[in-house]
C-alpha cells in the first residue's frame, strides 16, 4: 500500500470534523478507533482493502481488530463517509469523495482514479428517475491495467 496522503491537512479536518457530526447525528459514539479507521481511509489515495486500513491502524492502536476495522468500515460506508471501490473479491475503500469515476484492473485488482467533469451524467440520471435526488454517481470502468497488459505480454502470466 503506497501512502500518499490528502495535500491539505485543512481539508482532512474538515472531514475529521464533518465525521464527528455525522456520528452525533446518528447518535453514534466517536471512538478513538473509530476515528483512526476513519482518517486512515480519509487521508489515503490508494484505495485501501480493510487489510491495509488494519496494517495502519494497529500501529497506533494495538488492541484494535481485524473485525472491528471490517465493521467499522461497513458503517461509514452507509453513512456515505467513505466510498466502496474495487471487485466484490477484494473490497477497497474510498476517502476521496469529489465526484470522479474509476478504472479497476480485473486481473490484479488495483482501484485508479479517474477525475473528470461527471455533470453531464447527472441530467439524464436526474430525469430518468423520479425516486429522488442524485447525490453520489458510482462509475467503474473494469479491464486489463497497463502492468498487467505487459505481464501477459511477457509471458509471466499464463492464462
Ligand atoms: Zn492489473
Ligand atoms: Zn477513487
Amino acid at each position: 500500500m503506497t501512502t500518499a496522503t490528502l495535500t491539505s491537512t485543512k481539508e482532512l479536518q474538515q472531514r475529521l470534523d464533518f465525521f464527528e457530526q455525522e456520528c452525533r447525528r446518528r447518535g453514534l459514539r466517536v471512538t478513538e478507533q473509530r476515528r483512526e479507521i476513519f482518517k486512515t481511509v480519509a487521508s489515503s489515495h490508494s484505495h485501501p482493502s480493510a487489510e491495509d486500513v488494519f496494517a495502519v491502524v494497529r500501529e497506533k492502536m494495538s488492541n484494535v481488530s481485524l473485525d472491528t476495522v471490517y465493521r467499522t468500515l461497513a458503517s461509514l460506508a452507509d453513512m456515505e463517509l467513505i466510498l466502496r471501490v474495487g471487485t466484490a473479491y477484494k473490497e477497497r475503500f474510498d476517502g476521496d469523495l469529489r465526484p470522479h469515476a474509476h478504472f479497476i484492473c480485473s486481473d490484479c485488482g488495483e482501484v485508479y482514479d479517474i477525475f473528470y467533469n461527471l455533470d453531464h451524467m447527472m441530467l439524464p440520471l436526474q430525469e430518468a428517475f423520479s425516486c429522488g435526488d442524485v447525490r453520489q454517481i458510482n462509475l467503474q470502468y473494469k479491464g486489463l491495467c497497463k502492468q498487467c497488459q505487459e505481464k501477459r505480454k511477457s509471458g509471466t502470466v499464463s492464462f
